[in-house]
């Protein structure tokens, strides 16, 4: 049995004391969730207002056409997810998950008043400091949630869930209020906003992380001070450096597509490395969450048009429409819907599973993620069956639209949330920041496949009317759709050797 959230020989006897303190929370959740909570609602307000941004500004501010602009949205959010699988490395080696936070935090208040300031000239220097900003932020801050759990706390997945929400409380209050003040008030309003928000995210971390105990800090701690600062300020320098290829990589993409080439392959070279010194038990489990990470690429892959290719079918084939009462932005609907639906549903979805599981009928993450592909499958077929619900304009309906984002996010949260969870159970203490690395290294190639894809059904003719970009759109779709299907089925054979691979983790 691997100790993988068992407290650390690394740990001295009073951070032992109080990691176990914090473990040993009564209730459903331990207080420093709530915490989490707030800090990754607010970072994930930025980042979710700026992706419902990023390709109606590149459309309408930078003039770029269709295919190109999907294909720099691609680059940009693959490499905002590329860069998380850096921030766990550097984090499990040299900084610790606070400091990362502390570092991202600022790098993506930075970004946010670069833009601000001038929103068209800044644009990729400021995309760029969130980029890196988030790649410290977004994987350590989910290591920290299952460090607040022992090994077999059953309590985690719960605790997983709540942070879900934390994070699309975020994506929906982000994906609606910043394209709104885009539209309406400025472009500059909607960039500062993103780092008001930010500083918000910075500010309840510094005020709360000393309920942390031993969490998260500095594994070189025991260093004398002054290699370990030397250290450190060198990680805030390179980080800063990797400014200037990552600006060349997301204005010119055959970069980031040279890139994406190497990277993979090399982190999995890295990987089987770190196996090496590992327990068969240990490293079959590894090889369990390779799979998981696998298929959530794929996973990621068509769920990001979301913020690509659906974004502008919400621009091009959908209109403002009245939605009990009050008029809805179809961008603004394309932004939040899916946040919506996970906030609704995963409190539902948790009782469906504790239900599930009081009658030992709950299914395990294997059939989970198979869950979310079938539901993903459906979504898409609905998105494509928007056709049939067009005017002669070319005009599709918004409800058929919300309806299709209803059944992604119940697919959704039947594999992100379990997928982070399975992150921080199925890998070795020392290599969790590394694993939920690779998690969301997987969503860079969920993002960069993404962008291939909506570029691949985007019509390059400028010509093109709104009824041949729908036609187009849609049949894309429904490939899509087949295709997740056929994933849903694979992953539903694949149970048993998987579980056999898992050793006892559901
Ligand atoms: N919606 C989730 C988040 O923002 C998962 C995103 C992802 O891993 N691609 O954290």
């Amino acid at each position: 049995m691997s100790n993988s959230t068992a407290p650390s020989d690394h740990l001295s006897v009073s951070e032992q004391e109080s990691l176990l303190s914090i473990r040993d929370f009564k209730g459903t959740y331990p207080k420093q969730i709530w915490y989490l909570f707030m800090v990754e609602m607010w970072e994930r307000f930025c980042f979710y207002g700026m992706r419902g941004m990023l390709m109606v500004f590149m459309v309408t501010q930078l003039g770029l056409g269709d295919g190109q602009a999907n294909l720099q949205y691609g680059s940009i959010q693959s490499f905002v997810y590329a860069f998380t699988f850096l921030g766990g490395i550097l984090a499990d080696r040299f900084l610790g998950f606070r400091k990362s936070l502390l570092w991202g935090s600022i790098l993506m208040c930075i970004g946010g008043i670069l833009m601000g300031m001038d929103p068209v000239n800044n644009f990729y220097l400021g995309i760029c400091f969130n980029i890196i900003g988030s790649g410290f932020f977004k994987p350590n801050i989910s290591t920290m949630v299952g460090q607040l759990y022992h090994e077999n706390d059953s309590r985690r997945d719960a605790g997983f869930s709540l942070f879900y929400a934390g994070i699309n409380i975020g994506a929906f209050l982000g994906g609606t209020i910043m394209i709104l003040v885009a539209k309406n008030i400025s472009w500059n309003a909607a960039f500062y906003l993103v780092a008001v928000a930010m500083c918000i995210s910075l500010l309840v971390f510094l005020m709360t992380q000393k309920s942390f105990g031993s969490i998260g800090l500095s594994p070189l701690r025991h260093m004398p001070q002054e290699p370990r600062l030397g250290r450190e300020a060198l990680i805030y320098y390179i980080s800063l450096l990797a400014i200037v290829p990552v600006w060349f990589m997301i204005t010119d993409t055959r970069y980031t597509d040279r890139f994406m080439s190497i990277i993979g392959p090399l982190t999995l070279v890295y990987l089987a490395w770190e196996m090496r010194s590992l327990s068969k038990s240990e490293n079959l489990r590894l090889g369990a969450a390779m799979l998981f990470i696998l298929f959530s690429v794929i996973f990621w892959a068509f769920f990001e048009q979301s913020g690509g290719s659906l974004s502008q079918f919400a621009l091009y084939n959908l209109q403002n429409q009245d939605f009990w009462g009050f008029t809805m932005d179809a961008n603004a609907a394309n932004n939040s819907a899916n946040a919506f639906f996970v906030i609704l549903f995963a409190p539902l979805l948790g009782m469906v599973w504790v239900g599930l599981s009081a009658r030992r009928a709950e299914p395990n993450s294997i059939l989970k993620f198979s869950m979310a592909f079938a539901m993903l499958g459906l979504a898409f077929i609905l998105f494509y069956a928007n056709r049939f619900f067009a005017n002669p304009q070319g005009m599709a309906s918004l409800e058929i639209f919300v309806l299709a984002y209803l059944v992604i996010s119940v697919g959704e949260l039947c594999l992100s949330p379990i997928g982070l969870s399975l992150m921080t159970k199925l890998s070795p203490l020392r290599m969790q920041g590394l694993m939920m690395g690779m998690w969301f290294l997987a969503s860079a190639y969920g993002q960069y496949v993404a962008g291939l894809l909506g570029a691949g059904m985007s019509l390059s003719d400028q010509a093109s009317t709104a009824q041949d970009k729908l036609m187009a759109y849609t049949s894309g779709y429904l490939q899509l759709g087949y295709y997740a299907l056929a994933a849903a089925l694979i992953l539903a054979l694949l149970n048993r050797p998987m579980k056999r691979m898992m050793q006892g983790i559901h």
